[in-house]
């Protein structure tokens, strides 16, 4: 439920009514627009059905809305404006869009320093790796874990780039989160619960990758989970759903960009690496993404793709990411954004 204020309503106005509904055990959060406030309400239905009545009747209000979606926190009708995520010097969900980048998995001090100097380089805003790797083989590289988490922090250190890296498991968040600038939540993770709320208790921002047979609706309801535990600092991120074709390893749905920036007030990231899963097709999904209106892009960067321990054969070498920064900047431009 919304309580929408009059336009010319004072602050002793705004006040009385959140004192009202904090009485009744709700809670609140308040949007300042240009011409009015709207107060948000979060709480058991039924008290806020008893308590409707009497704020429509206080001072100062125009009018009180029920919101008709399941999700609350996350929808644009709760809060209006744009949500920005401030990850270290760089904000997702403003003018500006970031670029997160660098290897799938964190391989080798080595490695992540040529990724982390070639992506920055290249004027990428954030530097992505995984240390805790979600791998469909058990055989497969599992990653360094602490140890990769220390080579991110190393890295950021030298770059200045702040850092985005993946918990498998509620008991990883609080170790990821002392490393990290943004907890990543990976795709098989999406409606892992226990983790979701484990994440919206940690004191740094969410990366909440879309599952690959998720809904829109299912994917907002699991960022509901965050931010019903204090942390309003989520981004969703489109990674590429299953789809029946063999030409990609995903299909990457780039209508979910329009559909949840209308849904919701949260950032909008695509990567579209996971969502092709294969390098040649990773820039013109890149362009396409931003020219849709996405607030981010995830993009593996590798220095040595053929050799890569995951996910080589999606990852762009740095000259490829290199040249991918410069076309993206004019598709930016063109519709009044910047990187
Ligand atoms: C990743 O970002 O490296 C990753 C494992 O992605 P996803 O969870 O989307 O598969
Ligand atoms: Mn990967």
């Amino acid at each position: 439920m919304i309580v929408v204020m009059e336009p010319g309503a004072g602050e002793e106005q705004v006040q009385a009514v959140v004192d009202r509904i904090k009485a009744a055990g709700l809670n609140t959060h308040i949007s300042v627009g240009v011409s009015r406030t709207v107060i948000g309400v979060v709480g058991d239905d039924r008290t806020k059905h008893v308590l409707r009545e009497s704020l429509e009747r206080t001072p100062g209000v125009e009018r009180v809305v029920a919101i008709l979606q399941p999700f609350k926190l996350v929808s644009r009708e709760f809060i209006p404006l744009d949500t920005t995520v401030a990850v270290g010097p760089a904000a997702v969900g403003g003018a500006r869009i970031a670029v997160m980048a660098g290897p799938c998995s964190v391989e080798s001090r080595e490695q992540i320093i040529a990724a982390a100097d070639g992506v920055k380089a290249a004027g990428a805003a954030v530097l992505r790796g995984g240390a805790f790797k979600p791998r469909t083989s058990p055989y497969s590289f599992q990653g360094l874990e602490e140890e990769g988490l220390r080579l991110l922090a190393e890295a950021r250190e030298r770059t200045g780039l702040p850092v985005v890296t993946e918990a498998m498991d509620a008991s990883q968040v609080e170790l990821v989160a002392r490393y990290a600038d943004v907890v990543q939540i990976g795709a098989r993770n999406m409606q892992n619960y226990v983790l979701l709320r484990e994440a919206g208790r940690a004191k740094r921002p969410v990366l909440l990758k879309r599952g690959p047979s998720a809904t829109l609706e299912e994917l907002l309801l699991a960022a509901e989970y965050i931010l019903n535990e204090g942390n309003y600092q989520v981004m969703l991120c489109e990674r590429g759903i299953r789809g029946f074709n063999g030409h990609t390893r995903y299909t990457l749905d780039l209508s979910a960009v329009p559909v949840l920036k209308r849904l919701t007030h949260l950032p909008v990231v695509v990567d579209p690496s996971h969502g092709t899963g294969k390098w040649r097709y990773v820039a013109p999904m890149a362009l396409a993404a931003v020219a849709a209106g996405a607030d981010g892009l995830l993009i593996e960067v590798h220095p040595d793709p053929a050799n890569a321990l995951s996910d080589g054969p999606q990852s762009l070498s740095v000259e490829n990411f290199a040249a991918l920064m410069a076309s993206l900047r004019p598709v930016a431009a063109a519709i009044g954004r910047e990187l």
